[in-house]
């Protein structure tokens, strides 16, 4: 049984593999993760759009932070699709935008020329999860 007493942010980053915009997501995401640790869970979306059951009940019980590569917005559209509308959506191109930093060249395997984006991401999430928790 869920106790939706607890008080947790599901991250829920999009899966694109193709676009560096993508392992964008994914590291900033992991790093939240890493610096709020029993705050924040991490929500598969591969498994959420496959059925995972755990997931979607997670998701539909607890506030959810999206982060989308681009503006086809998958991770946000499928949550709010099969669990109900996240509390927060991110899309990289905004951050950076905002942040007026461009997108890393490179796929993956991110070094330190790529920090100050991921340091972007990270820090927009993080302070959308302080938001979200001090809404609950
Ligand atoms: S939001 Fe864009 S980058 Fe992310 S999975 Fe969808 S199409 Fe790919």
């Amino acid at each position: 049984m869920m106790d939706i007493q607890v008080h947790k942010v599901g991250i829920i980053s999009c899966s694109g593999e193709e676009i560096p915009e993508g392992t964008l997501c994914r590291l900033g995401c992991r790093k939240v993760l890493d610096e709020h640790p029993g705050e924040t869970v991490t929500i598969c979306l591969p498994l959420l759009i496959a059925g995972g059951e755990e997931e979607r009940t997670f998701a539909a019980n607890y506030p959810t932070i999206t982060v989308d590569g681009c503006d086809k917005m998958c991770a946000a559209r499928a949550t709010e699709m099969l669990s109900g509308k996240p509390s927060k959506r991110f899309s990289i191109p905004e951050i950076l935008n905002k942040r007026g930093l461009k997108a890393p060249d490179k796929l993956r395997h991110f070094g330190p020329e790529e920090d100050a984006a991921v340091q972007a991401v990270a820090e927009e999430i993080s302070q959308a999860v302080n938001e979200v928790l001090e809404e609950e």
